[in-house]
């Protein structure tokens, strides 16, 4: 992509409304538009962050044995009435006249939904288990909506929604699913920690949810450094320096951003919505059911408030939007011409090329470049001879390259990680 046709310029300034590091540096390096409160557009440099996003999620679910399938916002009042949600939820959910003397909402979450699509077609306990999934756009009337891509009142989320036999059919595939969701933020680089939490209305059962510790989150846990205790002050009854249940090491309290969260939903909506299996013996049981939320937007802002530095957005191998940002630091029609053929040559060769030729100053450039934050930097300047010089945006490597090498330092950069 020559970045002069590029849609989506760098602003000199972040907007001045935004007070996130998420919300400043992705409106002003130009991944995102905000258009109303936590409301946002993706331009095409945040659109191809949140789809490498997406896409990690979407291999951890298919290998899971998820099936992907695409459900509505747009949602009748009679089938949430139901469940009793129609009520329960009025605060977060839109909900609005729809047609005739009908009411609509927008779907703040899919258990209603899915429950109704699969409740249509199960028959035995053959069909199950079932996983299903979405990756898809939840409204929520937040009541504060002030963190940039953290908190949106339109957000997308993959939401999971597993069906079982038994209880201890819903246990074992809930170990899978946090291991699936720790490849996940593993390939997104984030550190996460599984935390115990509210299990919500339906059950005494904690819920886990999956927190990136981080000066600028909005929630608080408390953990032990030495075993993998931890808990939400939400329901810790614990404080900072008491002992850990497990192990009796000191307990810690940090701030954190929880990017995933996953229920056990026991018979919760089977009940209310009737949704029920015939089992070996032609008994008729309620199904088991599990739910398994992760914000891809979310997530793109957790990774900008932990990966940044005061020059910009530092974008780990994985998710940044480009292989290689190719800065033209130089109007000698030499270098030109060979930075013109050195991209050609990489896109032909598959890899994703920003190709900063624009007729601006090299200070302007790096700027630009800095504030983007795409992984790999190549550099051609006035002082480039036969190498280019080259530089990881996160200052871990530096130096000159051969042009004959330059591929060799993509595969080391990427292979390892790719998401295939
Ligand atoms: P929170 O407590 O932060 O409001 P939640 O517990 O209501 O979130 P869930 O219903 O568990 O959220 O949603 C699953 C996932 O969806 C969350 O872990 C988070 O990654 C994402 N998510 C939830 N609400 C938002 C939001 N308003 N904006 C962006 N992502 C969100
Ligand atoms: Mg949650």
């Amino acid at each position: 992509m020559l970045q002069s046709k590029f849609f989506g310029k760098t602003l000199r300034e972040p907007p001045k409304d935004e007070t996130s590091f998420n919300a400043k540096l992705l409106s002003q390096a130009g991944f995102i538009d905000k258009l109303t409160a936590g409301v946002y557009s993706y331009l095409p440099l945040g659109l191809r962050v949140l789809i490498k996003i997406q896409d990690i999620v979407r291999k951890e679910m298919n290998d899971l044995g998820g099936q992907e399938i695409y459900m509505p916002a747009l949602q009748p009042q009679e089938l949430w009435q139901e469940t009793g949600r129609w009520d329960s939820l009025k605060k977060i959910m839109f909900q609005f006249a729809g047609r005739g003397d009908k009411e609509v909402g927008l779907a703040p979450t899919h258990e209603e939904n899915v429950v109704d699509i699969v409740r249509k077609r199960l028959n035995s306990y053959r069909d199950l288990p079932l996983l299903l999934y979405q990756i898809q756009d939840k409204f929520r009337n937040e009541p504060r909506a002030k963190s940039g891509l953290l908190r949106g009142r339109e957000f997308n989320m993959k939401d999971l929604y597993s069906f079982h036999t038994d209880k201890e059919d819903l246990d074992e595939f809930y170990q899978k699913a946090i291991t699936a969701y720790q490849n996940i933020f593993n390939n997104c680089s984030l550190d996460s920690m599984v935390v115990e939490a509210s299990g919500g209305v339906f059950t005494k059962e904690y819920s886990h949810e999956f927190q990136v510790p981080t000066p600028f989150g909005e929630d608080e846990i408390i953990f032990c450094k030495s075993c993998n205790f931890a808990q939400n002050t939400d329901i810790c009854k614990l404080k900072e320096d008491n002992k850990c249940p497990k192990c009796g090491q000191k307990l810690v309290k940090t701030k954190a951003i929880e990017v995933g969260n996953i229920f056990k939903l026991g018979s919760k909506y089977s009940q209310d919505m009737k949704l029920v299996y015939v089992d070996e013996n032609d008994s008729r049981k309620e199904v088991v059911m599990g739910c398994y939320g992760i914000g891809p937007s979310r997530l793109m802002g957790a990774v900008v408030e932990v990966f940044h530095d005061d020059k910009g957005i530092i974008w780990p191998a994985n998710l940044s939007p480009f292989d290689v940002h190719l800065l033209l630091l130089s109007d000698n029609n030499v270098k030109s011409n060979r930075a013109k053929k050195l991209y050609q040559d990489l896109t032909d060769q598959g890899w994703q090329i920003l190709f900063d030729e624009r007729k601006l100053s090299p200070g302007v450039k790096l700027n630009d470049a800095d504030l983007i934050g795409i992984t790999l930097q190549l550099i051609i300047g006035e002082k480039t001879k036969d190498r280019l010089e080259y530089k990881l945006r996160d200052g871990s490597q530096e130096g000159t390259v051969k042009e004959s090498e330059i591929t060799n330092l993509l595969e080391k950069i990427y292979s390892s990680k790719k998401v295939n």
